[in-house]
């Protein structure tokens, strides 16, 4: 915002009964009267900085920290990573236990080698007219372990005890098909349905559906992930490149719920 529109703000003098004096002081109150507005509109209009910082609506420096501590650990945005690329973290709306894993300001961060490999698959599956949407990539173990007390099924959750899922390495990722638009297509069930139409090995009869899941599944392998046959949504990355370790928010000053 700028004041130097006041600088024009400036006291007519006029003597009674000269008309051109009375019209160049009524223009005068009118161009004043203007520039006041200008001075005052973006005044109205535009909260102070400071305030929706303290609100925690808008923090592009507790970002860039978070960001920066996360490069140490080789994780990355995955919408850097894989340009086109669709986010969904549902976790920041329910979980199996019947609450958000996550805070709004989650950040999807997933390992860079493996976002490199994530990059290559969104490539192939443009060309049949598709776009990768992603619904969890690095998980912190601190919501490994909400989501296990909620499910305790190892089929669907490793077990805390046996060590940490590949989530909280950043070398996993859940995420199904979407059209190239961003709308919804059939897939075999929804997220963390926890139920036989997980499966990897889509046996529900809907040849669309078994199509599209091939589409995923070829595409996902051919660009060097693992599938895993209790969730077909579920990808891993057995070899990445550079150094893994799991990643607790805590590490990247995360405030978890
Ligand atoms: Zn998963």
């Amino acid at each position: 915002m700028t004041f130097s529109n006041a600088v024009f703000i400036r006291p007519a003098i006029a003597s009674p009964g000269n008309s051109d004096m009375l019209r160049r002081r009524s223009s005068m109150k009118l161009f004043s009267s203007f520039n006041l507005w200008i001075v005052l509109i973006p005044v109205l209009c535009c909260p102070p900085v400071g305030g929706r910082a303290q609100a925690g609506l808008f923090s592009p420096d507790a970002n860039a920290e978070i960001q920066r501590k996360a490069k140490k650990y080789h994780l990355v945005p995955v919408k850097l990573a894989v340009p086109g690329v669709r986010i969904d973290m549902r976790y920041k709306k329910t979980s199996a236990s019947g609450h958000p894993l996550y805070l709004n300001s989650m950040p999807c961060f997933i390992h860079e080698s493996t976002g490199a490999k994530l990059r290559a698959a969104q490539k192939i599956l443009k060309k049949d007219g598709y776009s990768l949407k992603i619904w969890d990539a690095w998980r912190p173990p601190e919501a490994h372990q909400a989501l296990w007390n909620a499910v305790r099924d190892s089929r669907y959750v490793v077990p805390p005890s046996h060590g940490l899922s590949l989530h909280c390495y950043g070398i996993s990722v859940d995420l199904t098909l979407v059209k190239l638009d961003g709308s919804a297509v059939k897939m075999p069930s929804d997220f963390d349905e926890f139920s036989g139409s997980a499966a990897s090995n889509y046996t529900g009869g809907d040849p669309e559906i078994a199509r599209r899941l091939k589409i995923l599944q070829n595409a996902m392998r051919k660009a060097g992930f693992r599938t895993i046959r209790s969730e077909w949504w579920h990808f891993d990355d057995l070899h990445p490149r550079g150094g893994t370790r799991h990643v607790t928010a805590r590490d990247l000053g995360i405030k978890m719920p």
